[in-house]
Parts: structure tokens; C-alpha cells; sequence
């Protein structure tokens, strides 16, 4: 099942990946059962999946609309918590200076505010130095606490492509590095175009992912390479915290960011970042100067 947040709206998306994608909204098909946004849904996530697995989603199709791209929003726009993982590959941490994680990869945030869908405009902000981070992001589906490892892909409602934004200057200015603001900048947290379910997947754990800037790839690599996998980040995760319906989790990027060149490169105005993830789909940002600057 794909599910999206459209205009606001949760939607199940039928014909993925024939770029005849149609909308099928989920509160009139339920009869106001369900939603009408996608963060009740998530709430209701256990009964959302059962009663969508006996719908016919091509008779339903039929009674669809057309997808309108600029108006699809975040899978999960107003998550109660939003994790990020840094250095969860190998070849990331080793050209970021840093050894592999062994015990827990370093865990910070990327404020709500920051989300928008899949296609945007990004504003650099002035003197900053914009950096890019493909990213698998994982969706939890219901609320608990010391999971399992074992257990741990059955709380995913499902996955789709993130962008870890990030701006160098004021993630790296110290005394400490700070992450959260530094990746928090408005529409520094693209992600979409949709929710995957897990079943979707021949392998969940491996998914290219990759991106490019004006069509030169600047990222590719898989998630079977990430050192803490979604399973274990998961479990690792909910021995310290509670995980609720909708809590998003940026499971670390592959080598290739600007930061980490020789010598680093980092996104200009004019320039456009086209990122995805195989079996999901793609995000298009566009990058403009700081009309302020
Ligand atoms: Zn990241």
C-alpha cells in the first residue's frame, strides 16, 4: 500500500511509479471511518491497513483524481517526534572524519518545521554552506516501548525518500556541533512523495538510494549498508524513549555529501537536487539565494 498527504488529506495512492499516479481519499472511501488527515490515520493505523487490504484499489481508482505533485505534503507532517542518525554508513563516517559507530549512532533532531513534501523551493540562507543527505525514512505505526529487534519492522507503518538538509557553517560553528538547528531551516526536511508500506518491498533492508544536482550523481548507495538498519535503530531507540503513530525517523546518509570533498562543494542558487530511493519514488528541490542577502 502507498499512502500519501494530500492537500492536507490522507490519500491512498494507486498506479505508483507509472507517473499516472491517482489519489483515492481515504475519509470518503471509509465513510469517515478513517482520517481525514493522515495523522489520524496513523493513530488508527492496525484497522487503517486491515480495512484497506479488502478494498479493490482499482475500482476505487476509478472514483480517484489525478495527483497534483505541488500539493502533496509530507507523509507525516506533525509527528510527535522526529529522530535523525548520523554515521550510519561506513563510507559516510569514514569522509566525515569520524570512526563507524559501534554501541548507538550519534541521535539528533530535525524540527517540524523544516517539513515540506516532495517538490520545493529551498532559500539558502545568507553565508550559509548548503549541504545534501539522501536519506531512508522510516514512519512508525503504533505506540510502544522496548522493541524488539526481531519484532521491529512490524511498528514501521512505512518508508519513503528523505532529504537531511543541512547547513555547515551553524551545525559545525561549536563550542559543540549543533545539529538541530543546522538541519532545521525552513524547508530543510523534504520528504515523499509517498508512504510505502514495508510489504511492498522484495527486501525492506536493501533499497538504492542516491541523488544529483543538475543531473550530475552525487550520492549512490544502499541501505543494506547502513551499520544500524531500521530494525535495530528502532529497537535501539525505544530503550530510551516511547515511539508514537507517525514519529519520523532519518536513518543516516551514504558517502558523497559536500562537506566531506576535497574540495567541498556546497548547493548555489539556480541549482536542483533530484533525490530517491528505488520502489519509492523522487523529491525535486530547487535552490534560491536569500532575497535578504
Ligand atoms: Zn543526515
Amino acid at each position: 500500500m502507498r499512502i500519501a498527504n494530500l492537500d492536507n488529506r490522507a490519500v491512498l495512492v494507486v498506479g505508483a511509479g507509472t507517473g499516472a499516479e491517482r489519489a483515492v481519499d481515504i475519509a470518503t472511501v471509509s465513510d469517515g471511518r478513517f482520517g481525514p488527515n493522515i495523522s489520524a490515520v496513523f493513530d488508527a493505523w492496525a484497522e487503517v491497513t486491515e480495512w484497506a487490504a479488502k478494498q479493490d484499489l482499482r475500482a476505487l481508482a476509478d472514483d480517484g483524481v489525478d495527483i497534483d505533485r505541488r500539493l502533496l505534503g509530507a507523509p507525516s507532517p506533525a509527528p510527535r517526534q522526529v529522530f535523525a542518525v548520523g554515521l550510519n554508513y561506513h563510507d559516510h563516517a569514514a569522509e566525515s572524519g569520524f570512526e563507524s559507530p559501534t554501541n548507538l549512532p550519534p541521535v539528533f533532531t530535525k524540527y517540524a518545521s523544516s517539513f515540506t513534501g516532495p517538490d520545493s523551493e529551498v532559500t539558502i540562507p545568507a553565508g550559509g554552506n548548503v549541504d545534501w543527505e539522501v536519506e531512508l525514512v522510516a514512519v512508525i505505526g503504533r505506540e510502544s516501548s522496548q522493541i524488539d529487534e526481531s519484532d521491529a519492522w512490524s511498528h514501521v507503518a512505512g518508508l519513503t525518500v528523505g532529504q537531511d538538509i543541512s547547513e555547515r557553517v551553524s551545525q559545525l560553528r561549536g563550542p559543540a556541533p549543533q545539529f538541530g538547528l543546522g538541519k532545521s531551516f525552513a524547508g530543510f526536511s523534504p520528504q515523499g512523495p509517498w508512504l510505502v508500506t514495508p510489504d511492498e518491498f522484495a527486501n525492506p533492508d536493501d533499497l538504492e538510494l542516491g541523488c544529483v544536482i543538475d543531473g550530475e550523481e552525487v550520492q549512490k548507495g544502499r541501505t543494506r549498508d547502513l551499520i544500524f538498519p531500521v530494525s535495530k535503530l528502532i529497537a535501539a531507540l525505544s530503550r530510551t524513549v516511547t515511539l508514537y503513530p507517525g514519529d519520523v525517523i532519518f536513518t543516516g546518509t551514504p558517502a558523497g555529501v559536500g562537506v566531506g570533498r576535497d574540495p567541498q562543494r556546497f548547493l548555489q542558487a539556480g541549482e536542483q537536487l533530484d533525490s530517491w530511493i528505488d520502489g519509492i519514488g523522487e523529491l525535486r528541490q530547487r535552490f534560491v539565494a536569500d532575497s535578504n542577502e
